[in-house]
C-alpha cells in the first residue's frame, strides 16, 4: 500500500528567467545575427519559459573566432596554475548557485528535484573541481612530459543531462588549455546559458567559454565547421554517425557517446531486494532518458517470477508527477516529439507479442508523460529489445547459464554498460571480462564519479570521458581507448 505524501513542491522563486536570451560570444550575450528566437517550455506543463537566440552560420563563425582568439591570445598561454584557477572558481560558484541550478534544470528538462538536486547539480561541481585540479599536473598523466591543448573544441551536447553533460565536455577542455564552443540541446538551453553567465562571474577571460543555441542545423555548422580542432558529441548514435562522416579526412579529433541498450542482469544468488532497488534506479532514473539505462533486465529463469512480482510490487510505490515536488520520483517525458517516439516503440512490442504492464498510475492533464512500464515475454528479436526507446520502459528476458547471459546480453549494436547482480565476486570479475560495454557495474547501476571513465564500444561510441583517460581526448595525443 503507497504511503500519501503532503505536497512538497521546491519554490522556483529562486531562479530568474529571462524573457529572451542571446548568444553567449566572446565573453557577453549577444543578438543573433539571424534573427531568429525560439521558446523553449516546461515539459511538465508546456509552459514557455523564455525564447532563446538561433544562431545561424554567422553566429556559428563569431563563436568560433571568439573561441580562436581567446585560444590564441590567452587560454593556451595561460599557465596549468591559473587556469586552475578559474576552473576552481567556476566549481565554487556552481555549488553556490546549485539550488538555483537545479530548480532551472528541473523546469526546463522535466527531471524529479530530488535528481537535479542530489545527483546532477554535485556530479557537475565535482567534475569541475576535478579537472580543476589536474590542469596544473598533465604532466603527470601519463601523456608525456608536455603535452598539448588541441585548440578550439566544438562540443553539441543532449537534453537528457543538460548541465552535466556540459560539465563532461568543459571542464576537461579548459584543464587540458582548450576554449570551447558548446550547442545545448534545443529543448533544454537554460541551464548552459546561466553556465555562461557564471562564467561572467568567475571572470574567466572572453571567448574562453562560448554557449550558441539552436536547433540540429546549428550543430552541424559547429561540428563542420573548419577551424574547430575537436569535436565532442553525446546523443543519438544516428547523429553521431554522420559527425563521423563529416569529420572524415579531417584533422579533427572526435569523440562520440551514442546510444546504448544495457543488460541488467541478476543471478539467482543475488540480493534480491539490492537489485530491485537497482532494476528500478537502472531504468526509470530521469524517465529512463539515460544513455546507459538498464533497458533490457536478464533474469535468470529460477527467480524470475519472484524478482518479477517484487519489481512490480515496488513499482507500484513510484510517484509520477511535478518534478518540482521532492517527493517526485517519475518526472516529464522532455519533449513531445521523445513522447511519441516512446509510444511508437512500446506500441511495437504489444503489436509484437510482448506483455504490457505498468502500475496504476494518474497521469497529469498538462505536459508529456510516460508511466513506468514493464514488458514480458520479450523474444530478443523484438525492437523492445534491440532498439534504444529512451524511456521509462523495461524489457525482461530471462536466461539459465552465464554463457547465455553474456550472449544475450552482448546481443546488440551497442556496447555502453552493463549490470551483473550476484553474490560471487569470481562471478562479477568472469561476467564483466565478457562484457562488450565501457562500464560495468557489478552489484550497483548507474553510479558516475569524475574520475572514472565513461564511454563505449561498437554503435555506443569511442573515447573516454572523465578520469585520467578521458584527458587525452583534449590532449594532442594518442586517444588511449
Ligand atoms: P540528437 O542526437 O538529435 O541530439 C543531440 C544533440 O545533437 C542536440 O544538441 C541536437 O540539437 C544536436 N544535433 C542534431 N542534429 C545534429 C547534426 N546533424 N549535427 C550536429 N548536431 C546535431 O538526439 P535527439 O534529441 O533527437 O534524440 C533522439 C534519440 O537519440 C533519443 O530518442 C534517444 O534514443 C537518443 N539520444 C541518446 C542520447 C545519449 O546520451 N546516448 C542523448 C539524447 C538522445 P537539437 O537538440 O537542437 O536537435
Amino acid at each position: 500500500m503507497p504511503f500519501d505524501y503532503a505536497p512538497a513542491p521546491e519554490s522556483r522563486s529562486i531562479v530568474d528567467i529571462e524573457s529572451n536570451y542571446g548568444l553567449f560570444i566572446g565573453g557577453s550575450f549577444i543578438e543573433p545575427t539571424s534573427g531568429g528566437f525560439f521558446k523553449t517550455i516546461n515539459p511538465a506543463t508546456e509552459e514557455v519559459l523564455s525564447e532563446v537566440a538561433e544562431a545561424g552560420q554567422a553566429d556559428v563563425d563569431a563563436a568560433v573566432a571568439a573561441a580562436r582568439r581567446a585560444y590564441d591570445k590567452t587560454w593556451s598561454k595561460m599557465s596549468g596554475k591559473d587556469r586552475a584557477k578559474y576552473i576552481f572558481r567556476i566549481a565554487r560558484l556552481i555549488q553556490e548557485r546549485s539550488r538555483e541550478l537545479a530548480v532551472l534544470e528541473t523546469l526546463d528538462n522535466g527531471k524529479p528535484i530530488r535528481e537535479s538536486r542530489d545527483v546532477d547539480l554535485p556530479l557537475v561541481a565535482a567534475h569541475f573541481f576535478y579537472h580543476a585540479g589536474w590542469a596544473d599536473k598533465l604532466e603527470f598523466a601519463g601523456y608525456g612530459p608536455d603535452p598539448k591543448s588541441l585548440g578550439v573544441a566544438a562540443q553539441v551536447i543532449p537534453w537528457n543531462f543538460p548541465l552535466l553533460m556540459l560539465a563532461w565536455k568543459v571542464a576537461p577542455a579548459l584543464a587540458c588549455g582548450n576554449t570551447v564552443v558548446l550547442k545545448p540541446a534545443e529543448t533544454t538551453p537554460l541551464t548552459a546559458l546561466a553556465f555562461a553567465d557564471i562564467c561572467q562571474q568567475a571572470g574567466l577571460p572572453p571567448g574562453v567559454v562560448n554557449i550558441i543555441t539552436g536547433a540540429g542545423e546549428t550543430g552541424r555548422m559547429l561540428v563542420e565547421h573548419p577551424d574547430v580542432d575537436k569535436v565532442a558529441f553525446t546523443g543519438s548514435t544516428e547523429v553521431g554517425k554522420a559527425i563521423q562522416r563529416a569529420v572524415a579526412g579531417t584533422k579533427k579529433k572526435l569523440t562520440l557517446e551514442l546510444g546504448g541498450k544495457a543488460a541488467n542482469i541478476v543471478f539467482d544468488d543475488a540480493p534480491i531486494d539490492q537489485a530491485i532497488e537497482g532494476i528500478v534506479n537502472g531504468i526509470y532514473f530521469n524517465q529512463g532518458h539515460v544513455c546507459c539505462a538498464g533497458s533490457r533486465l536478464l533474469l535468470q529463469e529460477s527467480v524470475a517470477d519472484e524478482a518479477l512480482a517484487s519489481l512490480k510490487r515496488r513499482l507500484t510505490t513510484l510517484r509520477l508527477g511535478d518534478p518540482l515536488d521532492k517527493n517526485t520520483d517519475i518526472g516529464a517525458i522532455n519533449s513531445s516529439m521523445q513522447l511519441s517516439k516512446i509510444e511508437e516503440l512500446t506500441a511495437s512490442g504489444e503489436a509484437e507479442g510482448a506483455e504490457r504492464w505498468s502500475p496504476t498510475c494518474p497521469i497529469p492533464d498538462k505536459g508529456f508523460w510516460f508511466p513506468p512500464t514493464v514488458f514480458t515475454n520479450v523474444t530478443q528479436a523484438h525492437r523492445i529489445a534491440r532498439e534504444e526507446i529512451f524511456g521509462p520502459v523495461l524489457s525482461v528476458l530471462t536466461f539459465r547459464t552465464p554463457e547465455e547471459a553474456v550472449a544475450k546480453a552482448n546481443n546488440t549494436p551497442f556496447g555502453l554498460s552493463a549490470g551483473i547482480w550476484t553474490e560471487k565476486g569470481s562471478r562479477i570479475l568472469w561476467m564483466a571480462n565478457q562484457m562488450r560495454a565501457g562500464i560495468v557495474w557489478a552489484n550497483t547501476f548507474n553510479r558516475f564519479d569524475p574520475t572514472s571513465p565513461f564511454g563505449g564500444f561498437k554503435e555506443s561510441g569511442f573515447g573516454r570521458e572523465g578520469g585520467v583517460q578521458g584527458l587525452g581526448a583534449y590532449l594532442n595525443v594518442e586517444d588511449p581507448s
